[in-house]
């Protein structure tokens, strides 16, 4: 794999809150530059097939990914799943009960709103008349619709963002139950994003001593929207922890440009590569 090809591995479809099909989502890939694409649903692979496909007539590679949703302590990660095997019975049992907790969440998340004055149950209607797995970001769209907040960054800030309604009813498993999920599957498990979560120093690193101990091999050290110091953070994190690293832009909407798919930093220089022996 040269140096200088394009990899994404992080990116979402309308299978979970992304706005572009599979198919939509590849060709924009493609005509970004992208040559390595891992589609990374939230808690589903159901895009996966479709998007192999696309991928194969447009001649990119496709990553078989998963975004899974996890707790550590009090807060919820995402842990990657790369290169998974989407029919591995144990993943599939797994991902079929964060569906299940999905529903249940959006159900709590719109009685909470309910008790605040708002229209809960046309809300969760708006939100479940969606094909993809129910997420915040489809209920903040209905919130906009329905004239509840101004916009999505608004109905966060209102509704659904850090210590809001969506805390009360996000219950996902423990990370260190996730990761064994991934692995059964042959996957790689990369923690997400790891400086969006809102811990401190310390803690960030019990979290990844926690994460390589259960399995994690590699950190997510190139995200869309990152800055350079988080970068150069992050890959010391890895070397630290000695995980390697992965890069993605987490699109999910042409409308969000400050994490276009394609255009991400390099890995810093002495981080191993994720796709290091799965790429040719
Ligand atoms: P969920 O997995 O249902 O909790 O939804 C999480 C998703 O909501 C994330 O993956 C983002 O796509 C989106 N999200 C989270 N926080 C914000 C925010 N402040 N503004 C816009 N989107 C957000
Ligand atoms: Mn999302
Ligand atoms: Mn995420
Ligand atoms: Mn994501």
């Amino acid at each position: 794999m040269s140096a200088a090809t394009c990899i994404d591995l992080h990116s979402h479809s309308t299978h979970s809150d992304g706005s572009l099909t599979p198919t939509d989502l590849v060709a924009r890939a493609a005509a970004a530059g992208v040559e390595v694409l891992a589609l990374t649903d939230h808690d589903t692979t159901a895009g996966l097939e479709e998007a192999h496909r696309a991928a194969a007539g447009a001649g990119i590679t496709l990553v078989p990914g998963v975004e899974i949703s996890a707790s550590w302590r009090a807060q919820t990660v995402h842990v990657l799943g790369l290169w998974i095997d989407p029919v591995a019975p144990l993943l599939t049992t797994a991902l079929a009960a964060q569906a299940a907790q999905r529903c249940q969440r959006m159900r709590g998340i719109c009685e909470y709103l309910t008790t605040r004055g708002l229209p809960g149950d046309s809300l969760l209607q708006t939100v479940t008349a969606h094909a993809g797995l129910p997420t915040r970001t489809h209920l903040a769209a209905a919130l906009v619709a329905g004239g509840h907040a101004d916009s999505t960054e608004d109905a966060f800030r209102r509704y659904l963002g850090r210590g809001k309604a969506a805390q009360l009813a996000a219950d996902w498993p423990e990370m260190t139950r996730v990761i064994p999920w991934i692995l059964a599957a042959g996957g790689i498990a990369a923690l997400a994003h790891p400086a969006r979560y809102a811990l401190s120093a310390g803690a960030r690193r019990q979290l990844l001593t926690d994460f390589a101990a259960a399995g994690g091999s590699a950190l997510e050290v190139v995200t869309g929207g990152n800055a350079s110091h988080q970068i150069e953070t992050c890959g010391q994190l890895a070397l630290r922890f000695g995980l390697s690293g992965s890069i993605g832009s987490d699109f999910h909407n042409p409308q969000f440009t400050w994490n276009p798919l394609g255009r991400l930093a390099k890995l810093p220089v002495g981080v191993t590569p994720v796709w290091h022996g799965r790429l040719p």
